[in-house]
């Protein structure tokens, strides 16, 4: 076994409230891309198009927005083995909650419960209007742009509709944020996984429970902005690290 993952198993055993924190490599062996990653986005794509200022003041942006959305295959992702290695940390009663940056809802459709979720940075599965509230399934806002309106609006007063999750520019969930913070006061160990750890506030998440002297590791392929402040960096693919690293916490126990 990997000198890295003996470290971190020897450091986060006999350790009952675990906090996870994901990033977009988690999913990728999903098939949804990453942003930051060797085939990221951001590769592609300039992020300057696609702030939240750009999208309510053009429909331009919002008809790209959701022509991608329909094309990214995110709404239709499964799960894979790291998400089911979370959902069995949890089954096991060590993982205390999983805090994502994700949007792709794939930590509750592998079997983690709601309230063991935190999404800072909202989901794609819910959309809104931005003038009335009214919430709906993101699945029939793109029904309807397949039947052919590319920037559909609010059915109830015509307002511009958006997928529930934060664009650049947007505020944080508050509440969301102040429960993460909150988990990271209380966990006696943290896992940060598939992250390049560089989109902040969220980032501060793993730093504050690190911050308390409880074990810090990292599991990503790449660099991350935090590995010097890890006291233990896996280097390697999500789907292959985390079932190892939780059936040998749970064989621990
Ligand atoms: P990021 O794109 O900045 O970094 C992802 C990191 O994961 C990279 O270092 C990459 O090399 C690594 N990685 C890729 N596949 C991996 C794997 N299988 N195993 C281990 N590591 C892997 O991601 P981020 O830090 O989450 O920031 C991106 C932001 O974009 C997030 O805030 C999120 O809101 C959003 N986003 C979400 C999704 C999603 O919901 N699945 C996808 C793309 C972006
Ligand atoms: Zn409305």
């Amino acid at each position: 076994m990997d000198g890295a993952l003996e470290t971190a198993i020897r450091m986060l055993s006999g350790k009952r409230r675990l906090l996870a924190f994901t990033g977009a490599g988690i999913s990728t062996e999903s098939g949804i891309p990453d942003f930051r990653g060797p085939d990221g986005v951001w590769t592609r794509i300039d992020p300057k198009e696609f702030t939240y200022r750009r999208y309510v003041t053009s429909a331009e942006t919002r008809r790209r927005s959701w022509a991608m959305r329909k094309s990214s295959g995110l709404i239709d992702a499964r799960p894979n083995a790291a998400h089911r290695a979370l959902v069995d940390l949890a089954a096991a009663g060590l993982l205390a909650a999983c805090v994502t940056q994700n949007i792709d809802g794939l930590h509750q459709a592998a079997g983690l419960s709601d309230d063991l979720v935190v999404e800072l940075h909202g989901t794609v599965h819910r959309s809104r209007c931005l003038d009335c509230g009214d919430d709906m399934p993101t699945t029939e806002v793109l029904a309807r742009v397949e039947a052919g309106e590319d920037d559909p609006h609010c059915a109830d007063c015509g307002g511009i509709l958006k997928a529930a999750v934060v664009s650049f520019g947007e505020m944080m969930p508050r509440a969301a944020m102040d429960r993460a913070f909150a988990l990271a006061d209380e966990a006696d160990g943290v896992v940060a996984i598939g992250s390049t750890l560089s989109v902040y506030p969220a980032a501060d998440v793993p730093v504050r429970a690190a911050a308390r002297g409880v074990p810090y590791v990292i599991v990503n392929r790449g660099d991350t902005e935090q590995d010097r402040w890890a006291d233990v960096k896996v280097e390697g693919s999500a789907g292959d690290v985390l079932p190892a690293l939780a059936a040998a916490l749970i064989g621990a126990t």
